[in-house]
């Protein structure tokens, strides 16, 4: 016996880089533009003497605009520090089962990795070879469903009928659908809450909302699911966001006009990037998402073009992992980023 064996041993998420120098940064699918004129002006405002006091374990300021916004009851809404927290806190407190939670076989590769930490048994599912997924594979007993959609790295969104479809067939397990990047494309299942006592929707300000440094993501789902949510997240750290978070938060949300504005200019910029590439002979499926996930030209591998991005300051993500090393996955800048990109692209391939 030594103190190893006692030790909880992780394989860890890796994130994408934050590199230190000015790069063009395509990497984490964060939003090129800045959040919100009224998040600086909230946070101007804000009476930071407040400092010296916890934030409300409530979050009542940004849940109840969260609440206005879409429409829902306060009670079907729960936030936490980024949407990491929040599917972290739903595999906690959702998958406490012994059978195995379903998702994806190539999806977010954070999901496994909660799965490994809390120790859920899961079991992945092969998407088909254009990526999509197979609502019979969700039929199976399990203790839970996750799938992201749109689904990550993929850029693919799948219909609100699969969607259904697997919610239910899973009247008994709580189905949890990702919809980090659904502001730039799919249906949303939000609407489906009243309907099924199963499904919890996940959203984050990160993208859509250029807010990926002030680490906000919320959920919704029914009032009995999110009251455990908070049961578990009491259980943990009751205070998770901080009062500036909070206060940027509902300024973000109240903002409807300049997240429509920089949403729309986002997937502008992506329909003229997607033209750009696959004139070049890149090969991809039409992303809903803020970003793309391509395949380079034969006399290309993508790893290369990955190093080679990098030595033009030019960062994209690259994934070492079966059925997908052959692509790259490229978030949608500015229009002068995604230039400078199918440039630099052209010049290295030639
Ligand atoms: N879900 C998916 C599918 C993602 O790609 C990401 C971003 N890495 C997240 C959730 C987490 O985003 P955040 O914690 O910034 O809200």
């Amino acid at each position: 016996m030594s103190i190893e064996d006692n030790i909880r041993k992780v394989i860890p998420y890796v994130p994408g880089e934050q590199p230190k120098d000015k790069v063009i940064k395509l990497n984490t699918n964060e939003c090129p533009y800045p959040p919100s004129p009224r998040v600086f002006e909230a946070l101007k405002d804000m009476d930071w003497e407040r400092l010296r006091l916890y934030p409300d374990p409530l979050m009542s300021e940004l849940i109840e605009s969260i609440a206005g916004y879409y429409g829902v009851k306060t009670t079907e809404v729960f936030a936490g520090v980024g949407s990491d927290d929040v599917l972290s806190m739903c595999f906690l407190t959702f998958f406490a089962g012994d059978r195995p939670v379903l998702f994806p076989d190539i999806t977010y590769s954070f999901y496994d990795v909660w799965a490994d930490v809390y120790r859920i048994p899961y079991e992945t599912k092969k998407l088909d070879e254009d990526f999509m997924i197979k609502a019979e594979d969700y039929y199976a007993a399990n203790g839970g469903v996750v799938i992201a959609n749109p689904n990550a790295p993929t850029g693919i969104g799948e219909s609100l009928d699969l969607i259904k479809d697997i919610l239910d067939h899973n009247r008994d397990s709580v189905v949890i659908v990702d919809e980090a990047y659904i502001d730039f494309g799919a249906d949303s299942a939000l609407p489906l809450i009243s309907e099924y006592d199963n499904l919890i929707v996940v959203r984050t300000m990160s993208k859509s909302r250029a807010m990926a440094g002030m680490r906000i993501g919320y959920c919704f789902g029914n009032e009995k699911l999110i009251k455990y949510l908070n049961d578990v997240k009491y259980s943990v750290n009751s205070y998770t966001l901080n009062i500036p978070s909070i206060v940027a938060g509902k300024a973000a949300m109240e903002d409807r006009e300049y997240f429509e504005t920089i949403v729309s200019r986002i997937v502008k910029t992506r329909e003229k990037t997607a033209k750009a590439l696959a004139d070049s002979g890149f090969e991809f499926f039409f992303s809903d998402t803020n970003f793309l996930f391509v395949k380079p030209p034969e006399q290309c591998p993508a790893s290369y073009l990955f190093e080679k991005l990098r030595e033009k300051g030019i960062y994209v993500r690259y994934f070492n992992k079966d059925r997908i090393k052959d692509r790259l996955r490229i978030t949608i800048g500015t229009d002068e980023e995604m230039d400078a990109l199918t440039d630099a692209l052209k010049e290295i391939t030639g």
